[in-house]
């Protein structure tokens, strides 16, 4: 298992120095205007003889040794150089949503860097969201909240990504200064034949909206999981039913002819 890992890690620490990472998009609607709100960042490792491997499978060992660190860094420069070209062809890609790490929001210089990166890449922070999973935030939420008010003071917009599986409290969730929430796809997959799952979910939007914060839900697959998600105020959809993550080149090819 160690060598396993000591193996894992200096192929990731290589993978990262010759750019074998690719960034995929996957669109996000809202299906009652028929609008695409946005993309988010799906980072894949483009591995020379596994050929296209999961983030499932390596995020967490790069969480583990730090790499992430340099590895979101590289995602966040990547996704804004590529939208920042969208926009200035006449494309809207939408908000582009990046997922973080909290290692990542720990780092001192984050604010400079993200300041930063922007600047170079002519990328404008109305066109950004950072998702963060409710796991990481409530794992130091009266820091996550500080450093979340300084990101949110910029104008980029924060979601709860994989919310209802990392145990919110209700007093921290109102004092997080988020705009959206993400239903988890474990609650989605079973709606509406799985009378929990469909309370669960049920209970989240009304949650956000008595917060008034937006829903989106993630994880949709079928047109009768869409239709409880409308049906009960969640407009905004997130899957395979609307749309794969995909390369830049297919999404660039989606921003032009339409869906
Ligand atoms: P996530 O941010 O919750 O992303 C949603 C995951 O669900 C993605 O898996 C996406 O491909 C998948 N998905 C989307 N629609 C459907 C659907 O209709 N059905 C099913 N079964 N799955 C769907 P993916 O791309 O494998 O990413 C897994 C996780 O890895 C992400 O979960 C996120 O936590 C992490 N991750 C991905 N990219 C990055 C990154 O750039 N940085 C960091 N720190 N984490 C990342
Ligand atoms: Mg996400
Ligand atoms: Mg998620």
């Amino acid at each position: 298992m160690g060598a396993f890992f000591a193996v894992m890690e200096t192929s990731l620490r290589v993978a990262l120095k010759d750019e074998e990472f690719i960034v995929f998009y996957q669109p996000k609607y809202n299906v009652v205007s028929n609008t695409l709100i946005g993309v988010e960042a799906l980072v894949r490792w483009g591995h020379s003889s596994m050929g296209i491997v999961s983030p499932a499978r390596f995020i967490p060992l790069a969480e583990e040794t730090g790499l992430i660190v340099k590895l979101d860094r590289w995602i966040m420069q990547e996704a804004m150089r590529t939208c920042a070209a969208w926009y200035a062809e006449g494309l809207n890609p939408g908000v582009l949503s990046l997922n973080l790490s909290l290692k990542q929001l720990e780092q001192s210089d984050f604010i400079d860097v993200l300041m930063k990166t922007m600047q170079e890449q002519g990328f404008k922070s109305q066109w950004l969201e950072l998702e963060i999973t409710e796991s990481q935030v409530m794992k130091n939420p009266d820091k996550s909240i500080r450093m979340l008010q300084d990101i949110h003071a910029l104008g980029i917009g924060l979601s709860i990504d994989d919310f209802g599986t990392g145990y919110s409290s209700l007093a921290y969730l109102k004092r997080l200064p988020v705009d959206t929430l993400k239903i988890d796809q474990s609650f989605v997959r079973d709606i509406p034949h799985d009378e929990d799952d469909s309370a669960i979910v049920h209970a989240i939007i009304a949650l956000a909206h008595s917060l008034t914060l937006e829903v989106i839900a993630e994880g949709v697959e079928t047109l009768e999981q869409r239709d409880f998600l409308v049906a009960h105020g969640c407009t905004c959809i997130q899957g395979y039913l609307t749309g794969r993550p995909q390369s830049a080149t297919q999404i660039e090819a989606l921003l032009k002819n339409g869906r």
